[in-house]
């Protein structure tokens, strides 16, 4: 089944929730960066995230998110439009911990201290930007914290992982619940006890519920219309032309250096890896430009 995210409104207009499968574009994404099982867990957690946050954009928005952990991953970067795109990069791919009571050790892998950049570009002239402490490093508890109180929307929000004994992304996937104005958090509060019971998504994705499905159980006895179903995917916005401008801006001396030692560059992409070469005929020729 291909990745997919939907979204609902309860029909008594008190909750918004979103359900998404991430399982394809996770396990996509950490081959692409080649991330330990903790990063794994860590990075598809933030991508699963972003998926569920961005159910909202529309057109051509885009919405990021930036951990900055004092962990051994470093920054962990993730982008996502209202066409479902993600993409996702790790600054160190090998976290290179020991699990902790049987568990991967995310929030040690990412670090205790830190913050969560959210960065919004709703085509306005500057992009929104806002930045909260993390909480607990788990990430799931982190966006929440940042929905509840910096965007001041009361908010639930599971994102999880689960790897196969081959240590391959089994399962990933996620939901959100958010109280809607002007309703108060009442039934979000009265929800919590309920989602605390619930068995995980990533159990539930491995036996075939589809998020829809899943919304039914996160929902509990709210009757909800579905309002949005996405199709997810990775993919990675980068081009020639985008690199070539880079390279430009690295000037003269820099080009020139590259022609002379190098005969040509390589740059690859952070995000998907790929690998884009420049010979020194192209080098002159951005050379000629400056
Ligand atoms: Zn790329």
């Amino acid at each position: 089944m291909s990745d997919q995210l939907v979204r609902v409104v309860t029909e008594d207009g008190q909750l918004r929730a979103a359900a998404a499968d991430t399982t394809e574009l996770v396990r996509e994404i950490c081959r692409r960066q080649q991330t330990d099982l903790t990063a794994k867990i860590a990075l598809g957690r933030l991508l699963t995230g972003a998926a569920l946050m961005g159910c909202l954009l529309k057109g051509r928005q885009r919405l990021a998110l930036l951990v900055e952990g004092n962990g051994p991953l470093g920054r962990l970067m993730v982008e996502t439009d209202a066409e479902g795109s993600l993409r996702g990069k790790v600054q160190n791919p090998v976290a290179g911990l020991p699990p902790r009571d049987n568990r991967f050790d995310v929030a040690g892998a990412v670090g205790h201290a830190g913050f969560l950049h959210v960065i919004k570009d709703l085509g306005l002239k500057e992009p929104y930007r806002s930045m909260v402490q993390l909480q607990s490093s788990e990430i799931g508890e982190d966006l929440a914290w940042y929905l509840t109180h910096s965007e001041q929307v009361p908010s639930c929000v599971a994102v999880g992982v689960e790897l196969d004994r081959q240590g391959e992304v089994a399962a990933a996937g996620g939901f959100l619940v958010q109280a809607l104005p002007p309703g108060d958090q009442g039934e979000l509060g009265r929800l919590e006890d309920h989602l605390a019971r619930l068995r995980p998504t990533t159990s539930l994705l491995r036996e075939g519920f589809s998020p829809r499905e899943i919304l039914g159980q996160v929902l509990d006895e709210h009757p909800f219309s579905v309002h949005q179903d996405t199709r997810l995917r990775f993919s990675c916005p980068c081009n020639r032309s985008q690199i070539g401008d880079v390279i430009l801006g690295l000037g003269r001396d820099e080009l020139e250096a590259m022609v002379k030692e190098q005969n040509g560059a390589e740059v690859i992409c952070d995000y998907c890896r790929e690998v884009y070469q420049f010979d020194a005929a192209e080098l002159e020729t951005f050379i000629s430009q400056l």
